[in-house]
């Protein structure tokens, strides 16, 4: 059987009320693959994860999540093992502990122990640090531990594709580089990754292919290796 892509979004428009964002956006991600959205402020990054995620609506068009057409599905369905964010900012609760946290990532999943168990063990072997401070309240910790949290988080839900939202926004440079490495031992464990991204640098170190929104609309895509001293001029000019 053909394996369906781990994302396809086909002739999407969506946007806010009866205002289009997005206009006739075609992207793909297949499994295993890390995929990069760069563009500028305002293009419409964000806007078009809260549409695979649900919250924002489309008027028209294609969301296949590995095979599912989840365009009618509530986000609390389609956050149950199909898609895992780690949304602009994070969003822990940071006066709960870092554990628990996790668990929320997980929370359909806590009737299957094992399960559970050996989520939060993947989790742990990919940040020790978060391990070491599993019992302290997460805002005891750094910018760039609180991250791994988030990320871990979104892998408690054991999602079919995982979308970030500018991870790296905010962060000292060695936990840029930390986040960068997690992503890649992400991607190794065969991962399907969509990151939102305005450090080009970044999304070609980890990604395998990149798209360029610019006003609501893909204007470039194409392989990270192929990307010349051209193209990247080009991607920058979009990215002001
Ligand atoms: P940024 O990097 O600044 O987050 P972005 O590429 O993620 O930019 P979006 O946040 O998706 O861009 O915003 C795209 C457009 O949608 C902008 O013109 C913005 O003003 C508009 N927009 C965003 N959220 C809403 C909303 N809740 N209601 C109406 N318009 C919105």
């Amino acid at each position: 059987p053909v394996i369906a892509p781990a994302l396809r979004l086909e002739g999407l428009y969506a946007g806010y009320g009866r205002f289009d964002v997005l206009h006739d956006i075609a992207l793909h991600v297949e499994r295993g693959e890390a995929v990069a959205l760069l563009g500028p402020n305002g293009a419409g990054k964000t806007t078009l994860l809260r549409a695979i995620m649900g919250m924002v609506k489309q008027r028209r068009g294609v969301i296949e999540v590995a095979g599912t057409d989840v365009s009618r599905l509530p986000t609390h369905r389609i956050a149950r093992g199909l898609v895992g964010i780690v949304p602009e900012g994070r969003r822990l609760f940071l006066g709960q502990s870092v554990e628990d946290n996790l668990r929320l990532g997980g929370l359909h999943l806590r009737h299957d122990h094992a399960r559970t168990a050996q989520l939060l063990r993947s989790v742990f072997d990919l940040f020790p640090v978060v391990e070491r401070y599993r019992a302290r309240p997460a805002t005891a910790l750094s910018g760039g531990e609180q991250q791994m949290v988030a990320i871990g988080r979104m892998m408690m839900s054991d999602p079919e594709l995982m979308l970030l939202d500018e991870p790296s926004l905010g962060l000292a440079p060695l936990a840029i580089q930390s986040m960068a490495d997690a992503l890649l031992a992400l991607r190794e464990r065969g991962r399907s990754i969509l990151l939102v991204e305005q450090r080009v640098d970044l999304a070609l170190q980890v990604c395998d292919r990149i798209y360029v929104l610019s006003g609501g609309r893909i204007v470039e895509q194409g392989a990270a290796d192929d990307i010349d001293g051209r193209g990247r001029a080009l991607i920058d000019a979009y990215l002001g």
